[in-house]
């Protein structure tokens, strides 16, 4: 496989060479089980605690460092904050954005059979959700809430402050859970200010140049996490032989994405040019969520008439990564609940590919891509 643009990077991102060398030693001389009894003579143990405290720093403040707790990525975190919050009840209420990542969702539907009253809050034509629309939803006896930082499929970035501060006027006991796995190393996160009303963060290293199957779930120490994976692993809150490679790998990316956050200046202006090129060739082209604050790496962009799953082919056979609405829903026939959500037709929905990039894109990358989505879509039924 030759890739010769890869604008997929809300689906996965590089793995930093930084975050691969930390891995390393754990891979290879480092072997040893963190909680054997040589582990934890050799230290092993360490690895975990500067992974967190890397992760404490990206998120505003060192003191959050033991609130992190490590996962599989962020379907297990969203899965383990919804389970957490509601597991214990057979009833509940529960509210969530309808245009949350299918892991959020899916878990909420499993509640939902055993008996919570779930409600989802759509939301504008802008991709937004409108806090005084959330805060309706919520009752005195709501147990749970969602709203993800940015949607993985259009970038918009959601007004997280505003919802926690309606929620916990009207539901003060509410666990205020926050699926943050698109924003993180994109924009600038803080849970000792912005953020000070938000209980539970979900978020996923290989979205942030770490590497796969390793995410966290941040928790406030007032939240009591009940396991999801039983077993006797990292701190007893989850079960499992901990893996001290992906703490490694995602604390180093973590140092990274603190480091690089003012790079995400050149991303947006390499992605306002995707969008301009994209303009210029199809003047029909509607960018997705325009007007709302968005992150600097997306572009969700409708073709009208042209088949968008088509094109991201014939684009993967040219060497240049994109994805249709979503990657994890690539394959699925079902139209994207995002893009419904804004106001889009199935035709509209099918129409529209995502552009993501990265602080490795290049203009290059962009221009080629441009060039060819341009050239494609002139041929593309
Ligand atoms: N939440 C969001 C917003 C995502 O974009 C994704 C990944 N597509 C996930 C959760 C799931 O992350 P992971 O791949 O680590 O399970």
């Amino acid at each position: 496989m030759r890739v010769l643009a890869y604008l997929d990077n809300n689906a996965t991102t590089r793995l930093a060479d930084e975050a691969l060398a930390a891995m390393l030693p754990y891979l290879t001389d480092e072997f040893l089980n963190p909680s054997s009894a040589a582990g934890e003579i050799f230290g092993m143990r360490d690895v975990f605690a500067e992974a967190k405290a890397a992760l404490a720093r990206l998120f505003g403040s060192r003191d959050l460092a033991p609130g992190f707790n490590f996962t599989s990525g962020a379907s297990e975190s969203n899965s383990w904050a919804v389970h957490c919050a509601l597991g214990r009840t057979s009833g509940g209420h529960a509210v969530a954005t309808a245009i949350e990542h299918p892991s959020l969702l899916a878990a909420l539907e499993a509640r939902g059979r055993a008996g919570t009253e779930v409600a989802l809050v759509p939301s504008g034509a802008d991709g937004r959700i409108d806090p005084d629309r959330f805060g309706a939803a919520v009752r005195p006896d709501t147990a749970f809430v969602s709203i993800m930082a940015a949607n993985n499929e259009t970038g918009v970035i959601q007004p997280v402050a505003a919802v926690a501060e309606r929620v916990r006027k009207a539901a003060p006991r509410a666990v205020v859970h926050v699926d943050a796995t698109q924003a993180v190393g994109r924009v600038p996160l803080d849970l000792r200010t912005e953020w000070a009303e938000v209980d539970l963060v979900s978020l996923s290293a290989h979205k942030f140049h770490g590497p796969k199957g390793v995410g966290a779930l941040f928790a406030r120490p007032d939240v009591v996490l009940a396991p999801l994976i039983h077993g006797s692993g990292e701190d007893a809150v989850r079960g499992g032989t901990p893996n001290p490679a992906g703490a490694a790998g995602m604390g180093s990316a973590a140092d990274l994405a603190l480091r690089n956050l003012p790079s995400m200046a050149e991303v947006a202006m390499l992605r306002d040019r995707l969008e301009t090129l994209l303009a210029e060739a199809v003047p029909a082209t509607i960018v997705n969520g325009r007007s709302a604050p968005r992150l600097p790496n997306t572009s969700s962009v409708t073709i009208p008439g042209k088949d968008g799953p088509a094109l991201v082919e014939a684009l993967a056979s040219r060497g240049i990564c994109v994805a249709t609405g979503a990657a994890c829903t690539s394959g699925s026939p079902k139209p994207s609940r995002t893009l419904l959500a804004m106001g889009l037709d199935h035709d509209g929905a099918r129409s529209t590919i995502r552009v993501s990039l990265s602080r490795a894109t290049t203009l290059t990358e962009v221009e080629l891509a441009a060039g060819e989505i341009a050239r494609l879509v002139s041929s593309v039924a």
